[in-house]
């Protein structure tokens, strides 16, 4: 740190991403990412013209892909706002609306706290129930920024649309963010609710479910009015926040959604067969609802089973954090990739 830095950034602890080494070639199952690369129509979209053109601006609109993006999901272009991977929007998310505070659980994705210390917002924290259920109740009537993540991170846990209508319900005078940077997993979207709420602000993302983390392509559904400050934001920080190449991929992603449907499907399944195998080895899996599952193991403590399997070339995401530290939160790669994993595992307590 230098001496110029603000004083206000100076005891900022940042966001820590999941590791990407490149060092050598692991089985990477500590991102979230999908196994299965862009569909066809992506690699033809991105042709060396798009490339030559890169010495233009892109469209800060973001015209075609937004229009394509509203058609797929049946809303107006003006209830949609697009931006440079979902953690964008939570972090003007959380400048626009959290002048009186915000709410999330204890156990949920690690930058909430991060963006809340960074606009000096205060944080009021919920404790997830002992099970890792969302404490409901304690959602509700807030007069504050309200955050959730649905399906949770780390736990991967799904909270169903009732649930989300009640909260949504119960904060009227305040926004409510649901992050479903992995509701294609099985979870239950509510972006349709936005027509009827204009306090709830569905995230999403293009980097689990599409196969484009290294894009960078998120996206809000909400009211027209909660859009345009989300807008107003980001025409007064970057308003080239989509680069040329996303938005050329973006669209042809949206134009080949079936594609991505049926690679959900097989990761779903992929889920279930990993979670009964862990399962038939003592481990304790809780439900996911993601393309990951929250896993721990009385046999091995959570982070020697993340560094022996980063020693056979699987790579897991382990958190330092008391209350799941033995736990290990694992993607969910192709039906190979898993099957080397479960071995691996099975030759690491082999060895104990
Ligand atoms: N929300 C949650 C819950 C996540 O786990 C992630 C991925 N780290 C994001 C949002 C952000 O994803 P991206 O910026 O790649 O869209």
């Amino acid at each position: 740190m230098s001496e110029f830095l603000s004083q206000k950034y100076s005891s900022l602890k940042e966001y820590v991403p999941g590791e990407q080494p490149q060092d050598k070639k692991y089985i990477k199952l500590n991102t979230n990412e999908s196994p299965y690369p862009p569909s066809d129509k992506v690699l033809e979209a991105v042709t060396s013209n798009e490339v030559k053109d890169l010495r233009l601006y892109c469209d800060p609109d973001c015209n075609k892909l937004k229009s394509a993006f509203a058609d797929l999901y049946g809303v107006k272009k003006e209830n949609v706002f697009l931006s440079n991977g979902s953690d964008d929007i939570l972090n003007f998310a959380f400048m626009a609306y959290g002048d009186k505070g915000a709410t999330f659980a204890d156990i949920t994705y690690g930058f909430y706290s991060v963006f809340a210390e960074l606009h000096g917002i205060n944080m009021e924290i919920i404790p997830l129930k002992d099970d890792f259920s969302l404490d409901i109740e304690s959602f509700k009537g807030k007069k504050k920024l309200v955050v959730i993540a649905n399906p949770n991170a780390p736990t991967g846990i799904a909270i169903g649309l009732d649930v989300v209508e009640e909260i949504v319900k119960s904060n009227p005078k305040s926004v409510v963010l649901i992050d479903e940077a992995y509701v294609d997993f099985g979870g239950e979207s509510c972006y349709k609710l936005t027509e009827k709420y204009s306090n709830l602000l569905c995230v999403g993302t293009f980097s689990k479910s599409r196969s484009l983390a290294g894009g960078r392509l998120g996206f809000a559904i909400a009211n027209k009015a909660l859009i345009a400050d989300l807008e107003k934001i980001k025409y007064s920080t970057n308003p080239y926040n989509i680069n040329r190449l996303t938005q050329v991929a973006g669209l042809a992603t949206v134009l080949d959604n079936d594609y991505y449907l049926e690679n959900c499907k097989r990761i779903i399944e992929t889920r279930e067969f990993v979670k009964k195998e862990l399962e038939r080895l003592g481990f304790v899996v809780l439900p996911s609802k993601a393309n990951f599952i929250f896993a721990k193991s009385d046999k091995i403590s959570g982070k020697k089973l993340y560094e022996e399997l980063k020693n056979k070339g699987v790579l897991i995401r382990h958190f330092e954090t008391e209350r799941i530290k033995e736990f290990n939160r694992i993607t969910i790669g192709s039906k190979e990739e898993m099957e080397v994993f479960l071995e691996k595992v099975k030759e690491i307590l082999g060895e104990l």
